[in-house]
């Protein structure tokens, strides 16, 4: 159990095995979305310059998927933290999916995109909310500008989102807990490494991550099963 005093700031990273257990296969695992796709040729900007079409028909697929999912018990358990810290509770996922926001969290940041946002490849209008798919034979829409419309997603090769308010806040937390990430993919992969001495580091998977060796607990067992019984909040 991680005990959450009154002084405490709480920074949750989360990654797709938290949404394992609602039907969204994570990356790298068994019966894994990505398997019948080479990831260069959907999720990087040469696969857009390249086969804009295959790029829409692999979001898409994915946005069908995800479109189903219902929020589990660890994605409740976040959001009720978050009704008990309020601002003292940070929550930055990796997963592009809304399940966090289903499950009632109100201030989630995606530093990897979000899956039901889209925005145009050439101007600055921002991200716009698109359950849209768009694979064959469906045209790829355009802006108004001219330019084609592309997932909001953080590709291979692009620098992930809010990361001045993200370090900002792994400043000031004093625990961290990485839940359902496998400790592979950067910058998040090193955020424990950031935090590590001056705040209490915590993993949750079924798995150890490959930077297991940065936490000071390593929490065994799956999201849904550790996380309802993981805090206990001394107001
Ligand atoms: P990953 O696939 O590399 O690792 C998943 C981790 O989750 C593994 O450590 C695995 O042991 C663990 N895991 C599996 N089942 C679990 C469960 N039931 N409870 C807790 N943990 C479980 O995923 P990652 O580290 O998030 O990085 C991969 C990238 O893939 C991210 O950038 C993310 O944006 C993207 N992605 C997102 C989604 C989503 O939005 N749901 C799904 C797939 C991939």
């Amino acid at each position: 159990m991680i005990h959450i005093g009154p002084q405490d700031f709480v920074f949750i990273l989360t990654g797709s095995g938290v949404s394992a257990e609602s039907g969204i296969p994570t990356f790298r695992g068994a019966g894994g979305l990505w398997r019948n796709y080479r990831i260069e040729e959907v999720a990087s900007p040469h696969a857009w310059a390249r086969d804009p079409r295959l790029v829409w028909d692999f979001y898409s697929m994915r946005r069908s998927v995800a479109a189903s999912a219902k929020p589990n018990r660890a994605h409740l358990a976040l959001a009720d933290l978050e009704g008990r810290l309020a601002d003292r509770l940070f929550l930055c996922t990796q997963n592009v999916d809304n399940l966090h926001e289903q499950a009632g969290s109100r201030h989630v940041v995606h530093m990897h995109g979000e899956l039901f946002k889209s925005r145009c490849d050439s101007c600055q209008r921002p991200p716009f909310a698109d359950d849209s798919g768009y694979e064959a034979p469906v045209q790829i829409p355009r802006c108004e500008c001219g330019g084609r419309i592309r997932p909001h997603m953080c590709w291979f090769g692009e620098v992930p989102y809010d990361l001045d308010r993200i370090f900002a806040e792994l400043n000031r937390c004093t625990v961290f807990a990485a839940v359902g990430t496998s400790g592979v993919v950067e910058p998040a992969a090193s955020f424990v490494a950031h935090v590590r001495g001056r705040a209490r580091t915590y993993s949750v998977g079924p798995e150890k991550p490959a930077n297991a060796l940065s936490f000071d607990e390593c929490i065994q067992g799956t999201a849904v099963e550790v996380l309802p019984n993981l805090f206990s909040v001394a107001i």
